[in-house]
Formats: C-alpha cells, structure tokens, sequence
C-alpha cells in the first residue's frame, strides 16, 4: 500500500505516554488522510457470496452480507484514519450496532446509514474501551449502548480526558464532546429480535478487556480488536496472549463470517493470519534491533497488507534507544 512511504514524516510527539493511549496512532493517522481507503477484501468464502461493496461520500467502505438470513453491514474508515470497522446486525425487525467509529463525522455517517436501513436500532454494543471504538457513541446516545462491566468501567474514568485530548488532536468538529458510559452486558447468552447472541469476554489480548460477540445460527462472530484483517496490527497487547486468545476464538467451530476491529469482514482463516503476523513480530524483536528493521521485516513478510503505518504506532516503545 503506499500509505506511508516516509515514516520520518511522523509527528514528534511524547511518544511514550501517548502510545499507551493510542495517540499517537490517531495523530500519525489523521496526518496521513490526504490518502484514501485501500481496498482491503479478502474475505473469500467458497461457502458464502462474497459481499457487496460500496463507498460513502465519507469515505467509509460498506461492505453487505446475507448470512443464513440475516443481514450483516460492516462499515469501514479509511487505513489512514484507523480502518476502523463497525457493524450493523440487521434481523427482521430492528438492528444491533456493534462499536461506532471513531471520528464524529464517521460515526454520524454509521448512524445516518442506520437510519437509512429504516429499522430501529434496538442498542449498541461496545467491544472495548479504546477511544477509536467508543467515541463515537454520542452518535447513538438516544439508543442503549452496553459493554462489559471492565470496559463500561474504563470508558466511564476515561472519557471525559479522551474527549478532551482527542479534540486537541484533531479538532472539535472531528471529535465528540460527549460520549455515553454503557450499560453492562454480562458474558452469556441474550436474545434479541429472535436472533441468539453468545457474549464472551476476552482479557489481556489487543486490550485489556474485549467482548467477543457469536450470532451462532448465522455463523457470524465479531471480534473487536482480536483480528485486523488486511491490514497490519496494532501491537498494542502482548504478543502471547494475543496469540493463546486468538487460538481459543478460533477453536470455536461454524463461525465462517469474522467481523474485525479494524480491516474488511473475513472469513475464519484470518486467525491464522493474525497468528502469523504476531510470531512473525515476536521473531523480529529476537532478531532485530531497531525500528526500521523491524517495520521492514513485517512489509515483506505481509506486503498485502495495508495501514504500514500501524507499525510506527508501536515501534518507539519496542526500540525506544532508537
Ligand atoms: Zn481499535
């Protein structure tokens, strides 16, 4: 992908601090915006059609599936504002959001192509607490937003200081002034509009705390940020818990719709995918010993991905001599 081709180009900022936020990435991101999306569709499935694709005035890409019935709409911002995808479960009468983007124009275009489906959003799920999936929910503050009680708890301290650095960094009209502290759902099964719907949590992999949703009768799972698919990872959690997570989601069989935290909707081989990135990674940092080397190593073992740029999100704190 040519989205970054000069990693010198990325803003001095106190690196350290900032990263362990994911500000950095938002900033270096936001940079990079004069670039739009890449197509990233790799979701080849022999067993289901592959999706339709379109593209908002926005930007963001809307990629639609029928599975076993229901309808699956998953929205994606450009690589260089994150990819970041969002996701509208369709059934019979109503939807389920899932996560609402992160910049406030993106999540009222997710929230206008809602309304356009013409069915009501019966509520919001939250996968984590990172900024880039929770922001946008003053988009959808007349609906019930849920998350477990970890992440509910993490948006509640944290908001208001997000808020407030995110419109620093990129300005007021790009970032919420408010977002909505959810109401929890725990880890089991609810139903909603007659659709059974699996709640997991997952700890200690991309973030501390992750809701893994399974629509079982629609072999639908959505992962948070568990998977990227085509584009390269944001190695913000430990490389080996990420990997034992990754193993145990993918252990579940009969789920072959992955719907990602960031990239285009999948299918189940994006696991390995992931897997292979994170050894890979894992392989680099006993090998290498600085940031470009690094980077460079993970372009060519992956050159179909996309968003290179992910990987100067993290390199300062891997080689911070450097
Ligand atoms: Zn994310």
């Amino acid at each position: 992908m040519n989205f970054l081709k000069n990693p010198q180009a990325l803003p001095p900022m106190n690196t350290l601090s900032i990263l362990a936020n994911f500000r950095t990435a938002s900033v270096a991101l936001v940079l990079f915006s004069a670039i739009g999306m890449s197509a990233c569709s790799d979701s080849s499935n022999d067993s289901t059609p592959a999706p339709t694709v379109t593209t908002r005035a926005s930007g963001i890409t809307v990629s639609v599936q029928n599975t076993s019935g229901i309808t699956v709409h998953t929205l994606t911002a450009p690589e260089s504002v994150f990819a970041n995808s969002t996701h509208l479960i369709e059934t019979e009468n109503s939807l389920v959001a899932i996560d609402t983007q992160f910049l406030l124009p993106n999540a009222v275009d997710m929230r206008a192509y809602a309304d356009e489906i013409g069915k009501p959003i019966d509520r919001v799920f939250i996968t984590h607490d990172h900024p880039d999936h929770f922001l946008g929910s003053e988009a959808f503050n007349d609906r019930p937003v849920y998350a477990l009680q970890e992440v509910a708890d993490l948006i509640e301290a944290n908001g208001d200081a997000e808020i407030a650095e995110k419109q620093g960094d990129f300005g007021v009209d790009n970032i919420a002034s408010t977002f909505v502290i959810p109401q929890v759902v725990a880890p089991g099964t609810l139903e909603i509009d007659g659709i059974t719907y699996l709640f997991e949590k997952i700890v200690d992999a991309e973030a501390a705390t992750q809701l893994v949703i399974r629509i079982p009768n629609h072999g639908v799972v959505v992962t948070g940020d568990l998977v990227y698919s085509g584009v390269h990872l944001i190695l913000a959690g430990g490389i080996e818990p990420w990997t034992t997570a990754l193993e145990t989601v993918a252990a579940v069989s009969g789920y072959p719709v992955v719907l990602p935290g960031h990239g285009a909707p999948a299918d189940a081989s994006v696991y390995n995918a992931n897997i292979q990135w994170l050894a890979t990674a894992q392989q680099l940092l006993d090998t290498v010993d600085n940031a470009e080397d690094f980077k460079q190593g993970l372009i060519d073992a992956f050159p179909n991905l996309g968003m290179s740029a992910a990987i100067d999100f993290v390199t300062p704190l891997l080689f911070p001599s450097n």
